[in-house]
């Protein structure tokens, strides 16, 4: 019998995942290879740093997911090159031979050459991140409420995210609340008008690729949860025990949370000749490499273009993505082809704390309530398995009736508040 081509995936994330499903039916071998034996949520992984969802709400194993894709394999490993002319994936535990190979590695924290910020900031990027960052919030509330200290105290006690994109929006409303509404609670001794949340953004506006009324919208909701703003200013350098900004400021603390922005990660070695910008591998309207039909790149690792413009690092980009490549992969089989790669661009949305979400969706902008309940249905859409949905969905309830924040455990090793070293993954 013949061997039926052999597809290889490097990368279980929402590229990698979309590709493998849309080959469940096809006739060849898929492998798919990543370093975690889990398929991460990333857009929820502000919730597991701030005390809201259990990991396991917004992580599932790879092998499961799969389950019912009897031509689909998994393997746990580190791709470490790729040799596109002799058609091999090396990886920790071996080599493999491809026929076709998609790269969905998706991207890494960028910290724009800033070596002092890679040192003494976390990014939000994997789940290890985000239980640091959990770990190190509430780590610091323990060191506050016994210290005499007072500079000591304000240090811990402050918290600055460095970015105002989507995630750092997210991030410092969901910090912001739990300090409101949930820690005084617990640390009784502590004066909360010592606690602060600094959002620092080198633009002139948060969430500047939404519309500005949002962007006000969203300004004032986190106004009113206590974030202060730093608009307009780089972050400079960063120390165990502050950051400067580039106009002089000095703010002392021991939290710097990085989200400012991200690049595309692809395994060492990986030959593609012309990457755009963010490090994004350029690839034709099929998504694949120009000289090699046979390699596909997808998702925040690749740059596709679309009428001029590069699409985004979403997660829809690399899921409709996914299924494209199979799709074209399929085609290829019975020597048909396909029109070239079109995005649907659904809107993007971002969460401004509890009951309060902003969303561009077309010509339609939404906020508020109704902009949280739409949040809230996409979100548990795309989550997968029904288990992750129904947690994730108790969590939610259970914080909108009771402000409350059950996952409050202080388990990773950065849990004394103390400034450690960063905790990312290979590769960074
Ligand atoms: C905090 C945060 C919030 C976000 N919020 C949103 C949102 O609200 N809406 C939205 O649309 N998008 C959001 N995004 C972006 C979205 O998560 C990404 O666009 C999406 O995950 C990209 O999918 P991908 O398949 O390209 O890569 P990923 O989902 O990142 O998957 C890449 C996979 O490759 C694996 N991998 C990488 N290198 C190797 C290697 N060398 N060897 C083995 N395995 C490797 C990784 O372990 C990972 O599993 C958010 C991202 C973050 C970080």
């Amino acid at each position: 019998m013949a061997k039926r081509p052999h597809v290889v995936i490097v990368g279980a994330g929402f590229g990698g995942l979309a590709a493998s499903r849309a080959l469940r039916h096809v006739d060849v071998d898929v492998t798919i290879v990543d370093r975690n034996n889990y398929h991460l949520f990333q857009p929820l992984l502000y919730q597991v740093a701030s005390g809201l969802l259990d990991p396991s709400a917004i992580a599932s194993p790879v092998r499961t997911i799969v389950r019912r894709s009897p031509n689909v394999d998994v393997l746990r490993a580190e791709v470490t090159s790729v040799d596109v002319a002799k058609q091999q994936v090396k990886t920790s535990t071996g080599t493999l031979d491809y026929d076709y190979l998609i790269i969905a590695t998706g991207s890494v924290t960028d910290y724009f050459g800033n070596q002092d910020a890679r040192m003494h900031s976390t990014g939000l990027k994997d789940l290890s991140e985000a239980l640091a960052l959990r770990s190190r919030l509430l780590g610091c509330f323990e060191r506050a409420s016994l210290t005499t200290d007072s500079a000591a105290r304000r240090r811990l006690l402050t918290f600055a995210v460095v970015g105002a994109g989507p995630t750092g929006v997210e991030y410092s409303g969901a910090v912001a609340e739990l300090i409101k509404h949930v820690l005084p609670k617990d640390y009784r001794r502590i004066d909360f008008a010592e606690v602060s949340v600094v959002l620092i953004e080198a633009g002139e506006r948060v969430l500047a690729t939404f519309a500005p009324r949002l962007s006000r919208l969203a300004t004032r909701s986190l106004e009113r949860k206590g974030v202060r703003f730093i608009l307009g200013e780089s972050v400079r350098a960063v120390d165990d025990h502050g950051l400067v900004l580039d106009g002089g400021e000095r703010i002392e603390t021991t939290n710097v949370v990085w989200t400012a922005g991200v690049r595309a990660t692809t395994p060492p070695d990986f030959a593609a000749d012309a990457l755009g910008r963010a490090g994004r591998v350029k690839v034709t309207q099929s998504l694949h490499l120009s000289n090699h039909p046979e390699v596909f790149v997808i998702g925040d690792a690749a740059a596709a273009e679309q009428a001029g413009a590069v699409l985004p690092m979403l997660a829809p980009v690399a899921i409709q993505g996914g299924k494209y490549v199979g799709g074209v992969i399929a085609a290829r089989l019975t020597g048909t082809s396909i029109s070239p790669f079109r995005y649907h661009d659904k809107g993007t949305m971002a969460t401004v704390g509890r009951g309060a979400a902003v969303a561009q969706i077309g010509p339609v902008r939404i906020n508020g309530l109704v902009g949280w309940f739409i949040w809230i249905f996409i979100h548990l859409l795309y989550l997968v398995g029904f288990r992750n949905r129904a947690l994730a969905l108790w969590s939610w309830a259970w914080n909108y009736f009771f402000w409350d924040r059950p996952v409050r455990l202080i388990i990773a090793p950065s849990a004394d508040g103390q400034s450690s070293p960063p905790t990312a993954g290979p590769g960074r």
